[in-house]
């Protein structure tokens, strides 16, 4: 979505959603957006300074890397950023910008898409490690049984690769 400044009184909710086909490009088989990013966002206007604020959510899939499972993660996010003219302000100076805990952007012209923001904020809460929980077990490297659906009696510490030498070792 893209607004127009001059449109804008002092407040205006940008609500919308941002298509799946957006993200074709971060996109491998580990994860995938599946659901359009739906947000609705509040944009204040200050004079010349845009604060843009507001809750944004979708789904992926994501592969886990332990169990190779895809699992659904819901994300949810806070965009909270402020926009600068991209012209020198002399009522604005850089300390003043700095010190605010919001990311400060700046724009040109009249216009500001929302959407690159958006597309940010979502990349920035992908989680950093993709497994599906905290205590998935994984594969048996053995048998290749998903060892969170079923045990297997495989000896994993002699087939590891670290076993096998030493068990050539002791022979
Ligand atoms: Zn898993
Ligand atoms: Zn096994």
């Amino acid at each position: 979505m893209t607004i127009r400044l001059s449109e804008i009184e002092d407040t205006f909710l940008a609500k919308g959603s941002l298509d799946v086909s957006r993200f074709a490009e971060i996109e491998d088989k580990s994860m995938r957006v599946i659901t359009p990013v739906s947000y609705e966002l509040t944009v204040r206007k200050f004079d010349d300074l845009v604060t843009v604020q507001g809750p944004l959510e979708c789904t992926m899939s994501i592969t886990c890397s332990r169990c190779l499972e895809d699992f659904i993660f819901d994300l949810k996010a806070f965009l909270d950023i402020k926009l600068a003219p991209r012209t020198k302000n002399p009522r604005v100076s850089e300390t003043e910008l700095k010190s605010d805990d919001m990311d400060v952007y700046y724009y040109e012209g009249e216009e500001i898409d929302l959407e690159p923001f958006i597309y940010e904020e979502v990349l920035l809460n992908v989680p950093i490690r993709l497994i599906c929980a905290e205590d998935c077990k994984g594969l048996c490297p053995v048998c290749g049984r998903n060892k969170n659906l079923e045990d297997c009696q495989c000896d994993t510490a002699a087939r590891t690769l670290l076993g096998e030498k030493l068990k050539s070792f002791l022979n």
